[in-house]
């Protein structure tokens, strides 16, 4: 496991991009009505989850001089998670659960509203130092201990 989910890129999301809001993943005309499904079976609520954070700007990308870029997704409940959207990964539990640990998930739904965000363009963008970077991911480390 581990291996997937390098594929659901572009024309997906890009569909969804033009009608986001009220439910856009629900239905969907799209030409890849079997897809689809099937994203849809493996994502459940989270794709409704995801664009609903998409449309509250929760997530914002933050980037340093040094050319370190991390997207910080603000949680229902409050919390901020870090994702890295280059190598495909999110600092929630159930991120850490689902997909890396049971593998039956592809993504959880801040990845998927990092997603959504970079094709929509609604993220909240973010400059800061390499310090303050790398203060900001010590202690997304430090919780996760
Ligand atoms: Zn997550």
């Amino acid at each position: 496991p581990g291996e997937r989910g390098t594929c659901h890129g572009g024309s997906y999301w890009s569909s969804h991009a033009t009608s986001r809001g009220g439910g856009a993943a629900e239905r969907d005309g799209g030409g890849c009505a079997g897809r689809r499904a099937e994203l849809k079976f493996v994502f459940g609520s989270s794709a409704v989850q995801a664009l609903d954070l998409v449309d509250r700007r929760s997530v914002t990308l933050i980037s340093s001089p040094s050319g370190r870029r991390v997207y910080q997704v603000l949680g229902s409940s409050g919390r901020t998670y870090t994702c890295l959207a280059s190598c495909h990964y999110c600092s929630c539990p159930a991120f850490a659960f689902s997909v890396l640990r049971k593998g039956d998930s592809l993504l959880c739904k801040h990845l998927l509203a990092v997603y959504l965000s970079q094709i929509t363009r609604t993220c909240q963008q973010l400059s800061v130092s390499d310090k303050q970077l790398t203060d900001i991911l010590s202690v997304e480390k430090t919780q996760e201990a």
